[in-house]
């Protein structure tokens, strides 16, 4: 998975056409007239994985990819934004609900689509209060048993979900 979506032809502060040249060890795309480099920075994105009595909270996608398939609440994080206001912002907007982030539960990185994110952040969270309501980019919300889940709408979202099955399931050996 190496999706490259950020091509940039032109100086953003000059607007002269740029060349490739190798800096810092890489090919990248240099002004030849004031010397602006680009750098192609990651895009992150968290997502929030919240599990009461064995179920899992999904939310349905509005738009494609992923059109009417199922994740987790989720969301890109916005320039100058701590990842997990994020986390709780994307949750708020697409749930009704306001989470507390509990830990981290994993990174995970590669780029599904060319409109995704490269770095995926994801929290335990728990729900604190608010009124379950789809809204934003998801037009249903739900529970669902960890055993018996709908048509998930990422590869992303099934690695959650398979490491959190798995922790269910040692949990429930204990
Ligand atoms: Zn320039």
């Amino acid at each position: 998975m190496s999706i490259v979506n950020d091509e940039v032809n032109y100086c953003i502060q000059c607007g002269t056409k740029l060349n490739q040249k190798i800096k810092f060890g890489k090919l990248r795309p240099v002004c030849p007239k004031c010397g602006w480099i680009y750098f192609a920075d990651p895009k992150v994105a968290v997502a929030v994985l919240i599990i009461k009595n064995s179920k899992i909270l999904l939310a349905r996608r509005v738009n494609v990819p992923g059109q009417g398939r199922w994740t987790l609440p989720a969301g890109f994080v916005d320039a100058g934004e701590d990842p997990r206001l994020a986390a709780q912002r994307e949750c708020k907007e697409e749930t009704g609900l306001d989470v507390e982030i509990i830990d981290l539960f994993d990174v995970l990185y590669g780029q599904e689509h060319v409109r995704g994110a490269h770095i995926l952040i994801v929290y335990r969270g728990e729900i604190r209060s608010g009124e379950m309501s789809a809204a934003d980019d998801v037009d249903q919300v739900a529970f669902f048993p960890l055993d018996s889940l709908p048509e998930l709408a990422f590869s992303t979202t099934e690695q959650i979900i398979r490491k959190a099955q798995k922790i269910s399931n040692c949990e429930k050996m204990k």
